[in-house]
């Protein structure tokens, strides 16, 4: 079967009704822990069917924004879900969390699964299920907001990630007008879309007060299902990074202004980094496939087939297109065990970075497709984060292959980018924080906040006096802050572990790929902290692990010559 051949089926919601009675029914009746978990291991098979037809109709939607149908079956997708959380899941969830045989259970299916079920009960509520359509609809029309742009640049149209390319033109005219012109958007739409958000604080924080938190934080985190660390270790973790990488990113940054010969560099150099041109793959969408096949195949025995697999269902859709969604993911579609990439490549280092980044994700689900109950097949967020970035990093040695003569400029690129990313996203959560603890704050407010965390964490940011980028306008180009609140520190918390693979491949350690071969297996069998050190990795959180971990990163840097770029 091909990603094509797969029908578009929505869920009819008088059978998901008649079947988590059925369900329920049975799980009551059961008379032993045993016969209990037989309904469980039948109840997760339904229930990750029903997820994989929300996810096709996501994939559908994303690939073509403006098909009516598409646009339809999606709206319709918006309204299920939480209905079907509310008649199915959670139901389900609280008979199994109250059972007679709950210890038993938890023998069973480990501590972990009954944690993932209690996170999910405490959640939701029918009480806000309108809220979560709600919150569903203001994201639909956002998402319409942002794909829909056509941006005129120099005689041509482009959407957003079209555009990204000129942003880092080796010419500084053209990179400034790209910049302007993709930045006027989100000022032209900076009324529209602080409304949207606005809405999206209020109706997230009414949630909150329902289930009866003081505000959303709490919510927020446990909606991401963590289970075993909250707001405070990740605000000390947030000052690790304050103090330990931003002298190194700042470092990093002037550097750079060096190198472009730039005397007062401003926001949009930079996105150049080298100062004739960022490193470019060779060879156009194809060729770039072959090169990453020949890489999976020479990297171990198990990951050539498994990207042979993903060419051969079509489960790769790379091409940036008009009214398609912008940026990139990785979705697990469990009925069909498939993996879907999907990304907008535009000729950057970027569609590298796709090859690698989601590829490690959709290598991990292809990994844990056979673990069952299904719930325990992907682990959160920012463990999954892992298993990408981390990918990203064993893949340095095919990257002359993708390069050419240019390899040691991606190389150098690429470590420079993952650190520097840290203070950013951090910064972005700092803000969510501020966000959602003053829920009441208006846009105009927000935005003031946003300028100040900026530059605390990124202090070479320069603006233009009184721009719309001056005034704070940045963080709206993030769709995770519109789209998933919380979850952006993921990405900066498994970067610190994949640089902690990185720092084992620089030392020769043979385990490592094994170690991450082995989180890939064990999905989300446990939580983020147990992943960690199943990966024989430092916890984030702990105190000295930035530190230590920029280390060797600095290190590099000092005897990397830049002077030859
Ligand atoms: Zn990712």
């Amino acid at each position: 079967m091909t990603f094509e051949e797969i029908p578009l089926r929505i869920p009819n919601l008088t059978i998901v009704e008649k079947k988590a009675k059925k369900f329920l029914e049975e799980f009551q009746k059961a008379t032993s822990a045993k016969e209990q978990a037989k309904v469980i291991r039948k109840f997760d098979r339904y229930y990750f069917n029903i997820q994989t037809d929300l996810t096709v109709i996501s994939i559908r939607y994303t690939l073509n924004t403006q098909d009516p149908e598409y646009q339809e079956a999606q709206a319709k997708a918006d309204e299920l879900i939480p209905e079907i959380e509310s008649i199915l899941n959670i139901p389900f969830a609280k008979a199994m969390l109250s059972s007679p045989y709950y210890e038993e259970l938890k023998k069973i299916f480990g501590e972990h699964f009954m944690n993932i079920y209690r996170a999910k009960v405490e959640s939701f509520d029918d009480r806000i299920v309108e809220d979560l359509q709600e919150e569903n609809r203001l994201l639909t029309q956002y998402n319409r907001v942002v794909s829909a742009a056509k941006i005129p640049f120099r005689g041509e149209i482009y959407n957003l990630s079209q555009l990204a390319k000129f942003t880092e033109d080796l010419d500084r005219e053209t990179r400034k007008e790209a910049s302007k012109a993709y930045w006027k958007f989100f000022e032209e739409h900076n009324e529209e879309l602080g409304k949207i958000y606005d809405d999206l604080v209020h109706v997230r924080t009414k949630m909150a007060h329902k289930l009866g938190y003081k505000n959303f934080v709490e919510l927020g985190y446990l909606r991401l299902g963590r289970t075993d660390y909250g707001a405070e270790e990740v605000k000390k973790y947030r000052d690790q990074i304050y103090h330990d990488v931003v002298p190194v990113t700042k470092k990093l940054f002037r550097q750079q202004a060096k190198r472009l010969e730039i005397k007062n560099p401003k926001y949009y150099d930079y996105n150049l980094t080298f100062k004739d041109g960022n490193p470019t793959p060779i060879g156009n969408r194809d060729t770039l496939v072959l090169k990453a096949q020949k890489m999976y195949d020479e990297m171990s025995a198990e990951t050539g087939p498994f990207f042979r697999f993903m060419c051969k269902h079509h489960l790769l859709d790379l091409d940036a297109r008009a009214g398609k969604s912008g940026g990139g993911y990785m979705t697990y579609l469990s009925r069909y065990e498939f993996p879907f990439v999907f990304a907008n490549f535009n000729g950057t280092q970027g569609d590298v970075e796709v090859l690698t980044h989601e590829i490690g994700h959709s290598y991990q689900g292809y990994c844990a497709r056979k673990i069952f109950p299904q719930v325990l097949q992907s682990p959160t967020y920012e463990a999954c984060e892992i298993h990408s970035m981390s990918m990203e990093f064993f893949a340095w040695p095919w990257m002359k292959d993708f390069f050419g003569d240019q390899e040691k400029k991606f190389l150098f690129a690429h470590l420079s980018n993952a650190v520097t990313f840290l203070p950013y996203g951090v910064a972005v959560d700092e803000f969510q924080h501020f966000v959602y603890e003053n829920p009441d704050v208006t846009h105009q407010e927000r935005l003031a906040k946003w300028r100040e965390i900026e530059k605390k964490y990124l202090p070479h940011k320069e603006y233009r006096k009184g721009s719309f980028l001056d005034l704070g306008g940045f963080w709206m180009k993030q769709r995770h802050i519109f789209e998933s609140p919380f979850y952006y520190i993921d990405y900066t918390l498994a970067q610190v572990c994949a640089l902690q693979f990185w720092a084992r491949i620089q030392k020769k350690d043979e385990k490592a790929f094994e170690d991450y071969k082995h989180i890939c297996r064990i999905g989300g069998t446990l939580p983020f902290r147990k992943i960690v050190k199943e990966a024989g990795l430092k916890v984030p959180f702990e105190s000295g692990c930035l530190k230590d971990t920029v280390q060797l990163v600095r290190e590099w840097f000092e005897n990397a010559d830049d002077s030859q770029f």
